[in-house]
């Protein structure tokens, strides 16, 4: 009986059989024709990459078990011992803590580069054996939207690489390539695999070159995604046009909600004409602007956060984002918690900052929640 199945099933094995000593050569004479054992590759991961790499445009990827195996995976392509790296200040927490924690150990340093000077000034940050620059499509949490076409020209005549971390805005709304990154990371948990059920991550390389090192360095490393995690993160990724196109209709009326109540002090959403860099984001971002949406309670403090959260029904507090069920976090105390107090209020990281990741239930209920969080005092 031949079976056909619809769609991929998950490969739920560590190991694969050969028939014999001939096949076991075909294995390593024709490289991706079979496959040996999962941790170097497994069709649910594969299926899992191939799909990014054509998302994204690149040449390959690797399918990691988190975001941050895809962020070490992402560094090490281009790094080793005595490198330096340039970081945009502005950087998910987990990325600055692996930079400072473990990286340092291996003999990797780190400077970190405000966002005004990302595309003007990265010489002054430049030493002898800097490599590459990581930097957010879209940052965490104050949405700030990095000029991906210029940084890649800034780098590039820097000799560097960019690296960009394109989580936030997924590859829906902004393909790095396109713009000149040479590698493109997603901690997949987020958008891409979207239902808060799945951790995993994927770097796709623009070259052949740098794919290759990924899948050795996935092998190697023992960073590699498991089957059943790869075939959820592709069920998922299977509606992150919907989903994008839900998330950003809502997250825009939710932001003009914020835009207009009393309670709210300053707003932080991309697609609101008052943001910095509105233009640009409308422009690199197809007129898609993301899901996740930042404010300033008035009363900057952690009461009036706490008020807010007690208040909200529809905002549950997890420290995630991007699942089609909307949720709140607080940067000062979960992402950024690693920070110092001087730090955060260098990024704006203040006392009420709350960060919304806005799901995709119908809009009216999400607002109606919100009204009445805020209007509670
Ligand atoms: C969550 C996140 C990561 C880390 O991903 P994990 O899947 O949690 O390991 C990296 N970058 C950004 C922007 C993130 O939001």
């Amino acid at each position: 009986m031949e079976i056909h199945p619809k769609i991929t099933p998950i490969y739920q094995t560590s190991v694969f059989k050969f028939e014999d000593l001939n096949e076991l050569e075909l294995y390593f004479g024709e490289p991706g024709s079979r496959y040996l054992y999962s941790r170097n590759g497994n069709p649910n991961s594969d299926e899992l990459a191939e799909a990014l790499t054509r998302l994204e445009g690149g040449a390959g990827a690797v399918a990691t078990g988190s975001g941050m195996a895809a962020i070490f995976a992402a560094l090490m392509t281009y790094c080793a011992a005595g490198d330096h790296v340039l970081c945009a200040a502005d950087i998910y927490g987990g990325s600055s803590s692996l930079l400072n924690q473990e990286l340092s150990r291996l003999g990797i340093t780190v400077s970190y580069v405000p966002f005004e000077e990302l595309t003007t000034n990265l010489a002054a940050y430049m030493q002898p054996r800097t490599r590459l620059l990581l930097c957010e499509t879209i940052s965490n949490p104050l949405l700030r939207v990095a000029d991906l076409r210029a940084a890649a020209e800034a780098t590039h005549a820097l000799g560097l690489k960019l690296v960009v971390d394109n989580t936030f805005a997924s590859p829906v709304i902004t393909r790095p390539f396109e713009h000149g990154a040479d590698l493109v990371m997603h901690s997949v948990t987020k958008y891409v695999a979207g239902h808060s059920d799945v951790t995993a991550g994927a770097v796709v390389a623009r070259t052949a070159e740098d794919a290759a090192r990924l899948k050795q360095l996935g092998t190697l490393f023992g960073l590699t995604l498991s089957p059943m995690e790869s075939w959820l993160a592709v069920r998922g990724l299977k509606t992150l046009r919907l989903r994008m196109e839900a998330h950003c209709r809502n997250a825009q009326a939710v932001a003009e909600l914020l835009a207009r109540h009393p309670a709210v002090g300053e707003v932080f959403y991309p697609g609101l004409p008052q943001h910095p860099q509105h233009a640009l984001a409308a422009a690199q971002g197809a007129g898609q602007f993301g899901g996740m949406v930042s404010f300033r309670l008035a009363d900057d403090t952690t009461e009036a956060v706490s008020r807010f959260m007690r208040a909200s029904q529809r905002f549950p507090f997890a420290p995630s984002l991007a699942g089609v069920d909307s949720s709140l976090s607080y940067p000062a105390g979960t992402s950024h918690r690693a920070l110092s107090e001087e730090q955060r209020q260098e990024l704006g990281i203040t006392a009420g900052l709350v960060r919304l990741s806005v799901g995709i239930e119908p809009a009216a209920e999400l607002l109606l929640d919100l009204q009445q969080a805020l209007d509670k005092k």
